[in-house]
Parts: C-alpha cells; sequence; structure tokens
C-alpha cells in the first residue's frame, strides 16, 4: 500500500499509459485511465520489447502474458541489396541464452498489460478524448471535466495535446503490415531481417508470435506471424498507392527475392498502413501536477526499436520516485527527472545520429554505414556495445531508482 494513497490521472492507454496505470494501482494509488478510443483496442505495427522493457513487465507482473505471445529474436541482420553482403548484424546473445528481443503484436502486449492495470484496480475509461488539463483538473475534447487528482500523467503518445513537445517531422517512413509467416520461406525466425538499397530503400521482416485477443483482423493461422516494413518517403506514399500492389511485389523481389513469399500475401494497398516518425525531446517532461511520458515526452523513428521500451522505463521510474518521495510530489518530480534524463537524452542523440544512415537521400551515408561503420562494428568491443545498445541498457536506464 503506497505510504500517501494518491488519486492519478492517465491520460492515454498505450504502452506507457497502461504500464504506469498497472504500477502505480499496484504501489495502492487510485488510478482512471482515460483513452479515446471507444474500446480497448492497440494501433500500430508489431514491435521489439528489449531486455530493459522486459525487466519493467516483470517487475508488473505482465512478462510471462507477453512472452507467452511473442516470438523470440536473437540477430538484427542487414544485407545490401545491391552486393548482398552483410552490412549489419547485431546478436543478443547466444540462442537460449537470458538476453532476446522479445518481437509481438501490439495488441499482445495492450493486453497482458490493461490485464495488469485492471486487476490492480485502475479503472479505465474509454471514449474520453482528453484536449487539456489545469490544476488538477483533466478536460476532454467533450466539454467533460475529471478531477481533482493530486498528479495527470500525460501518456497520450505522439500529437499529445497535454505537451508542449514539437517534434520535427522526419522525411521518410514506412509501411507496415503484418502477414502469416509463409511454409516456403528459409528465413530464421530468431532474426530481425533487413535489406538495403542505399538508405533510400529499407525492407525488413520481423517474425512475430501470436495475434493478440484484441485484434480487430482475427487470422486462421495466427500463431506464427510476422511485421514486414517498406520505407519510402513520405511524399512517395500517394504515387505508391496509385501503382497498385503488384507493381510494389515485382520491385520487392527485385530488390530481395526472400521478401517475396511476404509480399505476395499482401492484396491491397490498404493492408500496408503507413507510420511517418518524427523526432524531439521535451526539455522539461513535467510542470505543475502533471508528468509526460512516452512518446508525449520524446520521439524519435523505430531505426532503434526503442519507444516502447523507453515509455515502460518512463513509466516505471515514475512508480519508484512516488514510492521514494513518500509524499512529496515536487521532490518525486525531481526524482523521475534526474532517473531518466541521462538515459533519454543517449538514445535520442544516438537515433537522431543513427537513422540517416538507414533513411535518407544521402549518398555518402550508406557507403559509410556499410565500409566504414559495419568493419568497426564486427570488432568485438564494438559488437558488445551495440548489443548493449540494442538493449536498452548502453546506459543505466534508471540509475538509483529501482
Ligand atoms: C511503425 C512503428 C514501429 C515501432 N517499432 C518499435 C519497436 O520495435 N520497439 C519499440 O520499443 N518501439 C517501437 N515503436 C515506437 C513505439 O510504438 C512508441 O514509442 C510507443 O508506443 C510509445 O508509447 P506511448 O505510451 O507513449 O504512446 P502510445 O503507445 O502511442 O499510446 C498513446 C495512447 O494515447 C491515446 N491517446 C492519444 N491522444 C489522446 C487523447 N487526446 N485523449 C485520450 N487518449 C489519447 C491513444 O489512443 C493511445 O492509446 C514503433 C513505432 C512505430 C510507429
Amino acid at each position: 500500500m503506497a505510504s500517501q494513497r494518491l488519486q492519478i490521472a492517465v491520460a492515454g492507454a498505450g504502452i506507457g499509459g497502461l504500464a504506469a496505470a498497472a504500477g502505480l494501482a499496484q504501489a495502492g494509488h487510485r488510478v482512471v485511465l482515460f483513452d479515446r478510443f471507444k474500446t480497448p483496442a492497440p494501433l500500430g505495427a508489431g514491435l521489439v520489447i528489449q531486455p530493459v522493457g522486459q525487466a519493467v513487465l516483470s517487475r508488473l507482473g505482465a512478462f510471462e502474458a507477453a512472452v507467452g505471445g511473442a516470438n523470440r529474436i536473437w540477430r538484427l541482420l542487414g544485407h545490401s541489396a545491391e552486393a548482398g553482403r552483410r552490412v549489419l548484424d547485431v546478436t543478443y546473445d547466444a540462442p537460449g541464452a537470458p538476453r532476446f528481443g522479445m518481437a509481438l503484436h501490439r495488441s499482445v502486449l495492450f493486453d497482458s498489460l490493461l490485464v495488469c492495470a485492471q486487476e490492480a484496480g485502475a479503472v479505465l475509461m474509454p471514449g474520453h478524448e482528453v484536449a487539456s488539463a489545469m490544476y488538477g483538473w483533466v478536460e476532454m475534447r467533450d466539454g467533460r471535466r475529471e478531477g481533482p487528482f493530486d498528479l495527470i500523467v500525460d501518456a497520450c503518445g505522439a500529437g499529445s495535446p497535454l505537451s508542449a513537445l514539437r517534434a520535427r517531422p522526419l522525411g521518410y517512413g514506412a509501411l507496415w503490415g503484418t502477414v502469416r509467416w509463409p511454409e516456403d520461406t528459409d528465413l530464421e525466425r530468431g532474426e530481425l531481417r533487413q535489406v538495403y538499397r542505399h538508405a533510400s530503400r529499407m525492407i525488413g521482416v520481423l517474425p512475430l508470435g501470436r495475434q493478440g485477443a484484441v485484434t480487430t483482423t482475427p487470422r486462421r493461422d495466427d500463431s506464427k506471424t510476422a511485421a514486414i516494413f517498406w520505407s519510402l518517403r513520405n511524399d512517395e506514399y500517394a504515387r505508391w498507392s496509385e501503382a497498385g500492389v503488384a507493381a510494389w511485389q515485382d520491385e520487392a523481389s527485385a530488390l530481395w527475392p526472400g521478401f517475396a513469399p511476404f509480399a505476395d500475401q499482401i492484396t491491397a494497398p490498404e493492408q500496408m498502413v503507413m507510420a511517418r516518425y518524427s523526432h524531439g525531446t521535451l526539455r522539461q517532461p513535467h510542470g505543475r501536477g502533471i508528468v509526460h511520458i512516452g512518446d508525449a515526452a520524446h520521439r524519435a523513428s523505430p531505426q532503434l526499436g526503442q519507444g516502447a521500451n523507453m515509455a515502460l522505463l518512463d513509466a516505471w521510474a515514475l512508480v519508484c520516485a512516488l514510492r521514494d518521495a513518500a509524499g512529496d510530489m515536487d521532490h518525486a518530480i525531481r526524482l523521475l527527472s534526474a532517473a531518466r534524463r541521462r538515459h533519454v537524452a543517449a538514445y535520442q542523440w544516438i537515433s537522431r545520429v543513427l537513422t540517416p544512415l538507414y533513411q535518407s537521400d544521402s549518398p555518402a551515408l550508406p557507403k559509410l554505414r556499410d565500409r566504414v561503420l559495419f568493419p568497426i562494428s564486427q570488432i568485438p568491443a564494438a559488437q558488445e556495445l551495440l548489443t548493449r545498445l540494442v538493449c536498452g541498457d548502453l546506459l543505466p536506464p534508471l540509475r538509483h531508482l529501482e
């Protein structure tokens, strides 16, 4: 039971919001979770939860359910489409060893966290689109007001109306789709595979586990699936859609024949959803009585696969900060800031530097990537650093808060 039982509003029932709601309710606080969706449903593609995010899921009691619906990946492997040679190769540990990437549908993660939050007593209020927050009150788009709360947690993700963050849109985004794992593929289920043409095209296959219970598109065989992605300049999307799926499949197969059994399952452009990326970090991810977590506080392209992990870490840091501050809200916010500032800054900076190597119009950067950075990355000390970068613990993610 919390030393002081606080009334807490969490705006946004995505990854960070659900994790915060679960942890805060488990700590004994009264938590109300507002989301604009009408019925609980996750949006978006599959993703990878790295070891640091898995540790948060364990603490919340969500790990077993999540890993049960996930696929374990041990290696990130990228090839150049032109030369056919390896240009990215990062391993976690050997298969069977402790560290791995948990590749799963958002719906599986969503379900696992939602169960934890609700079992702990958090109350979910769907159909509540938050418009603003002031003096402990939350105002909805339709004028309803809820409160007062001792603390408001902004977990509304990218585009949060509560956050002052104005992120810089990136030129490239990606089309994402979900398909069955084909029988006629020789790709390994333990590897995230990517193929690049310069930096202007990235094709990927992320092997996933099952589709979750809340999915809106249930499939016949949904135990082994894959997320596929195809990078695209934002201004190319209309042309891609008009050209039709067959033209895309031809182009994709020419660049990477191994992609064909995945791409062939797409029959209409609408099965591929365009995700646009942006980059930015809130200087001060808190205000009077409000904290911003996850994408509401920092946004990056998913190149490093850290956004969901960052949201989970922010949520857990908040739970620990409130526990350690014993009711002193200003102190709790200072603890939270101190715990996360350096980790967030480091990952945001690295993401900003690395993204153009994989998604940009630059002719020079992919050469630097393939001819200089890749050979360096194969030196054992560099391999160890890259593994830690991907795992999420290049720097201590929570510093003294655990
Ligand atoms: C294509 C793609 C692939 C990615 N792959 C990875 C990956 O492999 N690994 C990784 O770690 N990260 C990945 N990410 C990033 C990751 O998805 C995000 O960083 C993460 O979801 C952020 O969590 P969040 O809780 O801040 O926001 P979200 O998970 O986006 O949740 C926000 C919630 O707030 C709700 N909401 C929004 N506005 C309002 C409002 N006004 N009122 C009420 N509710 C509102 C939304 O309905 C939603 O439920 C990927 C992102 C994309 C786009």
